[in-house]
């Protein structure tokens, strides 16, 4: 079933303790759309400038995502995020964010795209997360992700959002910000309280914890030693969960788990290079031999 995603579209600047890439493709839109075509039907819906060159647009197409909703705006500039990795590889701090084009966003949704039974609302601002969930028509599962800045500045808007969502994905300082707590746990629980079905808390290289009504579990993250860049980890755990649910049409509580998983091996294959680096090398073979390695540690 088709999969819609909103969020941004990105040119990223990354520097880890070894390496940097400049002007980089990147997004929350870019990566969870990536990863969510592996298993389902991509449309992506997000707004570049006059700077984005037309070969990240064909490197989207060659796996099949739908591009039509990826507007150019003529003399603008592609949002652009710099950020610098710390030495453990997992804590970074945000040197530039300039929004750009992406700051005046206001999509307007094709037919076609309100039909989309599956909707994410990447990272972006609940504003727009609300503008856009108002757009499609009736979806069957709406899922949102979110962070600090917004929870900081659009809090009003983004309790709004969690009223009317199926699920949320954030990460763990995220979900403390939230909710004002350190104990995880407690914290996914009053996240459920704000109106969501289900929560999913990502820790990182700590893997992923779920809340819902009626059962929490952790999951490990696949143990990788090659992070060369973590950009994106989030994203692609959010697209590969959410395309693998669009795939089996369904969220029953074991689909769920397993997307989890599925999310958490795409997530690890992103890290192992800058961008979409790795991801474009591999195919659904080769998270499906991940997977059973991972089910495979994951059985005793
Ligand atoms: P992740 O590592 O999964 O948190 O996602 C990183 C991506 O988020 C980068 O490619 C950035 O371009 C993008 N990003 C960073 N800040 C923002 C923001 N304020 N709104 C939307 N996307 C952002």
């Amino acid at each position: 079933m088709p999969l819609l995603v909103v969020g941004s579209v990105a040119l990223d600047t990354v520097h880890t303790p070894t390496e940097e890439r400049e002007r980089v493709l990147g997004g929350s839109a870019i990566y969870f759309s990536y990863a969510a075509s592996y298993f389902s039907a991509v449309r992506l819906v997000g707004v570049v400038g006059e700077d984005w060159p037309d070969q990240h647009t064909r490197t989207l197409r060659q796996r099949g995502i739908d591009t039509s909703g990826l507007q150019v705006v003529p003399g603008g500039k592609t949002f652009f995020w710099k950020g610098r990795y710390l030495p453990n590889m997992n804590d970074r701090e945000t040197l530039e964010v300039h929004l750009n084009v992406f700051g005046d966003f206001q999509p307007q949704l094709s037919a076609e795209h309100r039909q989309c039974p599956f909707l994410f609302l990447a990272n972006g601002s609940p504003r727009l997360q609300l503008s856009v969930l108002e757009q499609v028509n009736g979806p069957r599962l709406a899922v949102a992700d979110t962070m600090d800045l917004w929870i900081t500045e659009q809090r009003d808007d983004l309790l709004e959002l969690l009223r009317r969502i199926d699920g949320l994905v954030l990460n763990d300082s995220e979900a403390r910000l939230l909710t004002e707590d350190e104990n995880l746990v407690r914290a996914g629980q009053q996240v459920l309280e704000l109106g969501p079905k289900f929560v999913v808390i990502k820790k990182g290289e700590h893997g992923a914890m779920f809340f819902s009504q009626h059962e929490t579990y952790v999951l490990p993250a696949f143990p990788t030693e090659r992070v060369i860049d973590p950009t994106g980890a989030g994203d692609c755990f959010a697209g590969g969960m959410m395309g693998y649910l669009a795939e089996q049409s369904d969220f029953e509580p074991r689909t769920l788990k397993k997307a989890l998983a599925y999310g958490i091996v795409v997530a690890s294959y992103a890290v192992e290079d800058f961008s979409l680096d790795r991801l474009t090398q591999i195919a659904r073979d080769d998270l499906e031999l991940r997977m059973e390695r991972y089910q495979r540690m994951l059985s005793f």
